[in-house]
């Protein structure tokens, strides 16, 4: 199969996505194929996808000039997120490339990237114009948007990540390390948001009503959060290194997830040390609870000897041991060795 059966032979994109109409035209395919150079092949593909987008891909406002029709972006966003102040290297655009090659993108993307090698910003039109064909399918203009980020152009690709993503996280403007969450509204993250004790409420920006400031500590149980309503759905959030955002799957939780991270983050208050060793009895026939003030290795090690480990347990949040009733004569004489002074 050559380049230009795989162009004619793509299935076809969704043509009813927001308005926009993908029409195949009768476009010799020998054509296509011809094209060596990079506008031949820009020009032929322009031939197989017309698009007629409706909305900028970038901001969603509707499009009117023929221009802005075929390149699927608005002459604002355009100014905005193409004009950019850098040299695109060679080393980007075989970045982008790789991440081209590994993407899902389908194939007339791919063939028309290796043509446009030497000319990265036409590479930029075919993605942009790519995403406004697909705006529908998340994964293909998340992707788009990607490669987008790798050819240097991160302001466009993470309007794209943010346009297209339910979740918003970014850093805080100021070095406080912060940082602030924006979602579409649920309940469930509203309800669990309230009860982070760090987290304060931040004014709407953008098309998100809710949203929220809080610390990196809590990072963590945030994710947490997230996952009861947003799980399995796309975030954005900033990237490791460089300035522009990535894209991540928010992992799902339940409702036990969310209230291990809370007791994680808020660890209940440990109970007092006793001034002198306490034994409780608990339950019938039951079992002790012995409270002691310190630490006594002396005493751990020959508590552990004489009881076996079926019959003790550490009971981590009262801070204390746990021993089946009947051994209550030999624990009490070990207590009163190790901490009431010598019997
Ligand atoms: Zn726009």
């Amino acid at each position: 199969m050559n380049a230009a059966e795989h162009i004619l032979n793509t299935p076809d994109a969704p043509s009813k996505a927001r308005g926009m109409a993908k029409v195949d035209s009768t476009t010799n395919s020998a054509a296509a194929h011809k094209a060596a150079d990079a506008v031949g092949i820009i020009r032929e593909w322009g031939k197989v996808y017309t698009l007629t987008a409706t909305e900028c891909c970038c901001c969603g406002i509707p499009l009117r000039d023929a221009m802005s029709v075929t390149r699927g972006i608005g002459p604002v966003c355009s100014k905005k997120h193409y004009e950019i102040d850098f040299d695109i290297t060679n080393e980007m655009v075989e970045d982008a490339l790789g991440m081209l090659h590994a993407s899902g993108l389908e194939k007339p993307v791919k063939l028309a990237a290796k043509a446009l090698k030497t000319k990265p910003r036409d590479l930029c039109n075919v993605l942009v114009w790519w995403a406004s064909a697909h705006l529908d399918q998340v994964d293909v203009v998340l992707a788009c948007a990607e490669i987008m980020s790798a050819l240097g152009f991160d302001s466009l690709g993470d309007r794209l990540r943010e346009r297209n993503t339910n979740v918003i996280i970014t850093k805080t403007d100021d070095d406080s390390g912060d940082f602030i969450i924006r979602c579409r509204a649920k309940i469930g993250v509203r309800r669990y948001m309230r009860r982070v004790k760090e987290a304060t409420s931040v004014a709407r920006e953008g098309r998100f009503k809710y949203g929220w400031r809080f610390p990196a500590s809590r990072k963590e149980l945030v994710w947490a959060i997230l996952g009861e309503d947003f799980g399995h759905q796309w975030a954005t959030v900033p990237a490791l290194q460089g300035k522009s955002s990535q894209v991540v799957k928010i992992p799902a939780t339940s409702y036990y997830n969310i209230r291990q991270a809370f007791t994680k983050a808020y660890p209940p208050a440990k109970p007092a040390a006793p001034a002198q060793p306490l034994i409780v009895r608990m339950g019938d026939p039951g079992w002790l609870e012995i409270h002691t003030p310190h630490r006594n290795f002396g005493f751990v090690a020959e508590f552990k000897a004489s009881v076996n480990y079926k019959h003790r347990t550490w009971n981590r949040d009262k801070v204390c041991w746990t021993v089946e009733a009947r051994f209550e004569a030999k624990t009490r004489e070990l207590v009163a060795k190790h901490f009431n002074g010598r019997k």
